[in-house]
């Protein structure tokens, strides 16, 4: 399957098994909203359990808060984002479709990466054994001609990012021939910007209604309140704050599915530190970031940093993790040292002193900031894009299974009475009644027993548990392994410890 078949793929899943579904879908949909079913929210809170608890859990002098959408206006002016948080955009004259100027580079040079990683491929292949990775990049003319292509393009494109040098832009586009996907034109309007932000009014008109946002990311939620919880929990730098919540962007271009929408969840610490050791603080959080990731083990290969050449006039060091997403390698999560940026401007915009007095130093200062955004619905994209599989079985036959992480599964264990009579059904409804207390599980009786493990691989639960004539007599039952469809018979009252085994998130957030 190409990637894009594999997304398409993705996409129908998700719905079928009632993961995702695009919003308002009786009305034909709303442009890049989608709203998450009943198997999608229970991953979406597990994937919000586990960072909430690494966060606030297993660090000391982290805690969290949850503060409002709606803020006052005047944030969004400190912040920068009624100023800057603007995209290029550039429209198609032909198909009339718009797009992020950036994106299009951006996509371009991804393409370029991959044809150099095709010839390397094919050098693999051809040496075997003897290849040397390293020397082919360096000597194979094929790969030295889309280097130079590369690095011509790239350079370019970071300056111009740097000077905000918008037809310059239009012109990187024209020169590599960028066209259209829908019309296949290069027939392209000037770049222009536009604001991100969704905005509406707050009071009736005849009191002098006000414009405000909706809030584009949930940090500011964060800063403006450091005052309060320093003071009210007693916080000693460093200390960090944690939130969880919805976020809005009108983005451009919303494209693949939840990767880019216009309304999303983010989970994000701001950790505030001492002016000068914000440097040593970025690496421990980039690392320790990492390993957030890694720890659900679906494979270390599949992350990278990618540090940013082009750095906000106030951060002095910003870095992205990288997921290999089906449409290549992405930012799932951004990890950035924000040195005194936003405190500094809430403290000159709002006139309230912002400051933290230092008591072993005896001096007050304003404290710097590191910063970890990471957008749960990515998340959930990642996990599942990673996880969907379709296998070939020993029997000829093909079965489609979710491999999620066990702790981040919607669903723990299904109980499956093997018919639906002789004492069966009532026997399985004990079991669940052992067990529901600690894990969400399913009871299913329809269909036969072969149809229901597959229904629960689809959605990606770790055990099948199946009730038969014998249990009535042995007080035992058989479990089904999903990942290795391996069968064992276990007692019933030794199914929470199997289970919980597996499941439980604690041990995840051990290994951290
Ligand atoms: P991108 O470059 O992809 O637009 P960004 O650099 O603007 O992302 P940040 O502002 O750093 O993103 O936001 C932090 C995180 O929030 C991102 O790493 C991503 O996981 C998530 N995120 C940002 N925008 C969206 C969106 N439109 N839809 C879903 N998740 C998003």
């Amino acid at each position: 399957m190409t990637q894009d078949e594999l997304f398409k793929v993705l996409v129908a899943h998700c719905k079928e098994y009632g993961f995702i579904f695009p919003s308002s879908e009786i009305y034909d949909g709303l442009a890049a909203v989608y709203d998450y079913g009943q198997m999608g929210v229970e991953l979406k809170n597990n994937i919000k359990q586990y960072w909430w608890n690494a966060m606030t859990r297993l660090n000391e002098n982290i805690v969290g808060i949850d503060s409002c959408i709606f803020m006052h206006p005047r944030i969004w002016e400190a912040s920068g984002h009624v100023g800057a948080f603007n995209d290029p955009l550039i429209d198609n004259k032909d198909s009339k479709k718009r797009y992020r100027a950036d994106v299009l580079i951006e996509d371009y040079l991804g393409k370029i990466e991959e044809k150099m990683n095709k010839e390397v491929e094919k050098g693999r292949k051809k040496f075997g054994e003897a290849f040397d990775e390293a020397k082919f990049r360096e000597t194979n003319p094929n790969v030295l001609r889309e280097k130079a292509r590369y690095d011509e393009v790239h350079s370019r494109y970071v300056k111009a990012e740097q000077n905000n040098d918008f037809a310059e832009y239009r012109q990187i586009i024209m020169d590599c021939g960028i066209v259209c996907p829908i019309s296949g034109t290069c027939n392209w309007t000037d770049v222009r910007q536009f604001n991100l932000m969704f905005s509406t009014s707050m009071g009736s008109t005849a009191d002098g209604a006000n414009t405000i946002y909706l809030r584009p990311e949930t940090a500011q939620g964060i800063f403006v309140n450091y005052l309060n919880v320093q003071k009210t929990g007693r916080m000693k730098l460093p200390f960090g704050i944690a939130q969880i919540g919805k976020a809005f962007r009108n983005e451009i271009v919303a494209r693949q599915f939840i990767f880019r929408m216009r309304e999303f969840e983010q989970m994000e610490m701001q950790f505030f530190i001492k002016p000068g050791t914000e440097l040593d603080w970025f690496k421990v959080w980039k690392e320790k970031r990492m390993q957030w990731h890694v720890n659900l083990g679906m494979g270390a290969l599949n992350y990278r940093f990618h540090d940013h050449e082009k750095l906000a006039h106030y951060a002095n060091a910003a870095t992205d993790i990288e997921f290999n997403f089906p449409f290549g390698f992405k930012e799932l999560e951004g990890v950035h040292s924000r040195t005194d940026f936003d405190l500094g401007n809430h403290q000159k915009f709002s006139g309230k002193k912002i400051q933290y007095y230092d008591p072993e130093t005896g001096e007050s200062y304003t404290p710097y900031v590191i910063e970890t955004s990471i957008g749960v619905d990515r998340m959930v994209l990642a996990v599942l894009s990673h996880s969907l599989k379709e296998e070939k079985l020993d029997n000829g036959e093909t079965r489609t299974v979710l491999s999620i992480p066990a702790p981040l599964a919607p669903v723990k264990a299904a109980v499956l009475p093997l018919v639906k009579k002789d004492g069966l059904p009532e026997f399985a409804q004990k079991v669940m009644d052992e067990l529901k207390y600690d894990f969400n599980c399913q009871y299913e009786e329809k269909d036969s027993i072969g149809k229901r493990y597959r229904r629960q691989d689809a959605i990606g639960t770790p055990f099948c548990i199946t009730v038969d004539h014998d249990s009535l007599v042995d007080g035992s039952v058989t479990v089904r392994d999903r990942d290795t469809m391996a069968q064992e018979r276990v007692p019933v009252t030794e199914l929470r410890k199997l289970i919980d085994e597996r499941v439980n998130m604690n041990n995840l957030l051990r290994k951290l």
